[in-house]
């Protein structure tokens, strides 16, 4: 994209002027874990700040040299010894907290689980003594593919306690995407159930596994979870779970594992090109993990409820559902199935059950929860909440200001997470009880990590000046160590850009203030009269507009504009083709909003837009479609036949 854009012209346009803004509750300020002073002391001297953070956790060896840095590899805390799910559970037990609920765990058929920490531990430790006993050693590698399910985060620890590399396929995945992974990752032991409820029944699991080990020799064995007692095929190479881990010793003396040691592989989500296995590490990860888990959600972990609505198949579920509550003694609330299931109040049910304090979800389900009514959640009590989170795509100002006001009451602050599977952790943030909160920015980098936007020379932007990319300039604590078994590939896709800077593949812009504001993906930047616009400002003015629930935008070949914008909408009401008037008048609704040049040339209503299993728009199969190309590959596609569907709805254009 760089290079398409002229000489001294903007790098990309800022047309979205939002003048909102919310400061924290003075109670939550008063009582907030981090407090606006760890920004100094950061900026100050940042390797000391984070070392201040890891020794948060407990190590079994210090570490010589915080960072070791030798462009672009980082080795954090080098020297330091330390157990991932030592730090998640043994030493809560042994600080006398093995009686608090680690997990409150709710089957989509209303079945439910309480586990305490003292509980977490003896079966995640039966669990290590199992897998030893099928001879998974430190070093190789496990691929989870579970339900969510307690013992998803069971086999996840059980895995980081004896130093084996977890990898979580997403159980949505085809057997094909399951045995690329395996490939990829030569995996000897695969943990799977039989299957796992969503939609109201059984949904199965082993099955594609079945199909993808068959031919695959490198796997020795197939641990299965008994969830729905659905009828399943016998192998030679299964293992019941119950067979082997129920009956294993609760005692288990875990080993101290390298800070640079492999925690796991998490594949990306494939929204804009083939998925990367991106590798994380032990020591770092778990330092920002667990600061970025206090510092953002703000958790009491003695009397907050915390809600990640996530699969466990992404970074998201590792991070903040795994890793970074439980490294926090937190208390954290699992849901197994989809939200309209067995009502479309079904999230807010559970918020209500478990008196739920901090949740966070994407910006999508927010999008579909703004669709299906605001009559829907006012039906239940969501008083209990005092932060709610936001994580995967830009959140609209219109969604932002929906669920602050539908699901916070008004006055619960709402924290815009950036970041990446890459990053590992959350790397731009408001903090809740620091931040007057903008609706739909993602505001700054949290202390000690240094965000910033440049311009395709890779200069700073300063503020007010406009959009750029988003790149971050030093090296954290979480970040990936690479993309597994592709070198070349990790400098690439990341450092090639702009010498010396992490270019995060998205753009952003900075405003009056200095505050960040997440434009979408460059790939996906339309370029309009020699304008570079881009897709969130169209889309974040399309949804303002009270008959818009969601929209995706492309740009399109034109002969005169070099691009023209093509806008897909979810209409309200689910209509399935816009009149011409109201696509007059939400072309009109983008123009008074963004200026002329912003103005959809053709906007089609859709009955679903095309999303990645973690549920973020796919836009380029809409440019495929908008250019009347082949669609691309669609392997990481919730649903391929909306493809054919919106396709359909596109008249094909006469040359
Ligand atoms: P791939 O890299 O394979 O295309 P992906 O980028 O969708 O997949 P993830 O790592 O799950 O895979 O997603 C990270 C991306 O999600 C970010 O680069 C950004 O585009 C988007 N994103 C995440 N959180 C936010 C946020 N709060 N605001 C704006 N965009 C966000
Ligand atoms: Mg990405």
């Amino acid at each position: 994209m760089a290079d398409s854009t002229p000489q001294g012209q903007e790098t990309l346009s800022n047309l979205l002027h939002e003048s909102r803004s919310f400061p924290p509750p003075a109670d939550l300020a008063a009582e907030a874990n981090v407090k606006a002073d760890a920004y100094e002391k950061a900026d100050e001297d940042r390797l000391a700040f984070w070392e201040e953070q890891a020794r948060l956790l407990q190590w079994e060896q210090p570490w010589d040299t915080v960072l070791d840095w030798n462009p672009p590899f980082a080795k954090w805390f080098v020297g330091g010894k330390l157990n991932a799910s030592v730090n998640c559970l043994d030493r809560h037990v042994d600080a006398g907290l093995g009686d608090r609920t680690a997990i409150n765990w709710e089957g989509e058929p209303g079945d439910s689980r309480s586990i305490t920490y003292a509980e977490l531990k003896d079966q995640v430790s039966q669990a290590a003594n199992a897998i030893t006993s099928l001879g998974v050693t430190k070093g190789d590698r496990v691929a989870i593919y579970m339900p969510m399910i307690p013992e998803t985060v069971v086999a996840m620890l059980a895995c980081a306690r004896i130093g084996a590399v977890h990898m979580v396929i997403f159980g949505g995945f085809s057997s094909d995407a399951v045995g690329q992974r395996l490939d990829d990752s030569q995996a000897k032991l695969v943990i799977t159930a039989d299957g796992g409820y969503r939609r109201g029944k059984p949904s199965s699991l082993k099955p594609a596994i079945d199909e993808a080990v068959a031919d695959r020799p490198t796997v020795e064995n197939v641990l299965v979870v008994r969830r729905t007692g659905q009828e399943i095929e016998w192998n030679e190479r299964d293992v019941w779970w119950h067979d082997v881990v129920d009956p294993a010793s609760t005692e288990h003396t875990p080993e101290a594992h390298d800070a640079e040691d492999p925690l796991y592989i998490m594949y990306t989500s494939g929204t804009t090109a083939k998925p990367k296995g991106i590798l994380h590490t032990t020591g770092g990860y778990l330092t920002q993990v667990n600061y970025t888990y206090s510092a953002v959600f703000d958790v009491k972990p003695e009397t907050d409820v915390y809600w990640c609505a996530a699969d466990i198949g992404w970074v998201t579920g590792h991070s903040y559902i795994v890793y970074g509550p439980l490294a926090n003694a937190a208390t954290i609330v699992m849901y197994e199935g989809t939200p309209d299931t067995p009502h479309k109040g079904r999230f807010w049910e559970i918020i209500e059950k478990y008196k739920v304090t901090i949740a966070y979800m994407a910006p999508t389900a927010i999008r579909t929860f703004m669709r299906w009514g605001e009559e829907i959640p006012a039906k239940f009590d969501l008083s209990s909440l005092r932060i709610i989170g936001s994580v995967g795509e830009p959140i609209n100002p219109e969604a932002y200001i929906w669920y602050r006001e539908n699901i916070g009451g008004g006055n619960t602050p709402v924290v815009d997470t950036w970041w990446q599977t890459e990053t590992g952790a959350i790397m731009i943030s408001p903090l809740p009880g620091v931040t007057s909160g903008k609706p739909g920015a993602a505001m700054r980098g949290v202390p000690g990590v240094v965000a910033d936007v440049v311009n395709d020379e890779g200069k700073s932007i300063s503020p007010g000046e406009g959009g750029g990319f988003l790149v971050i300039r030093e090296p954290w604590p979480a970040m990936l160590r690479g993309i597994w078994g592709d070198e070349q590939r990790y400098k690439e896709t990341y450092w090639s850009q702009f010498p010396g800077l992490y270019f995060a593949g998205d753009g952003a812009k900075k405003d009056e203030d200095g505050d960040l504001w997440l434009l979408g993906r460059v790939d996906d930047v339309m370029l309009v009269s020699g304008h570079n616009i881009s897709t969130t400002e169209v889309e974040s003015a399309l949804v303002s507009h009270p008959k818009v629930a969601e929209a995706a935008v492309v740009g399109a070949t034109d002969k005169v504009t070099g691009q023209a914008i093509v806008g897909f909408v979810i209409l309200r009401g689910g209509e399935e083709s816009v009149p011409d008037e109201l696509l007059q008048e939400l072309r009109n609704h983008v123009g008074g909003s963004l200026g002329p040049i912003a103005k959809p040339a053709r906007l089609l209503a859709v009955p679903e837009l095309p999303k990645t299993r973690s549920g973020k728009i796919m836009r380029r199969l809409l440019r495929d479609i908008a250019e009347n190309r082949d669609v691309g590959d669609t392997s990481t596609l919730t649903d391929s036949t909306i493809m054919d569907v919106i396709a359909k709805q596109l008249p094909q254009k006469s040359s």
